[in-house]
């Protein structure tokens, strides 16, 4: 827990948000500023500033946040059509939200590659 992550207080319920799935180690929520009509962010309850870090250090965790992005697909809806998961990471991939979190998008037909 680290008290001036955002994602962090989303865990602690100090910042509202549109929880979609919750299991003991993982929280999924809607995004602010969807960029898809599914436009999930899923996260574990622990803090780690990205998926590199989350990798290697707590493996299970990652495959647990897989996991629960795939469970968000089926109820949302969007597992037969399709999905697309995003970690970005770092500078070049703009990421803003220094709390690992995979962007489930779905329920439209996504570009390749991305911008
Ligand atoms: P990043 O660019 O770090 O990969 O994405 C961060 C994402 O978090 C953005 O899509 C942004 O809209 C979302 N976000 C930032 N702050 C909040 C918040 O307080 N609540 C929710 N639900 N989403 C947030
Ligand atoms: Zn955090």
């Amino acid at each position: 827990m680290s008290a001036d992550c955002v994602f962090c207080r989303i865990v602690t319920g100090t910042v509202p948000a549109t929880i979609v799935h919750e299991t003991g180690s993982v929280l999924a929520f809607r995004d602010l500023n969807p960029q898809a009509p599914t436009h999930v962010l899923v996260i574990p309850k622990e803090h780690h500033p990205d998926v590199g870090s989350m990798a290697r250090t707590a493996p299970t965790l990652a495959g647990e946040v897989l996991t629960a992005a795939d469970e968000v697909a089926t109820i949302d809806g969007v597992r037969d059509s399709g999905y697309r998961l995003v970690f970005n990471t770092g500078r070049d991939a703009n990421q803003t939200v220094f709390h690992v979190h995979c962007h489930m998008l779905g329920a439209r037909t996504m570009t390749w590659p991305p911008g």
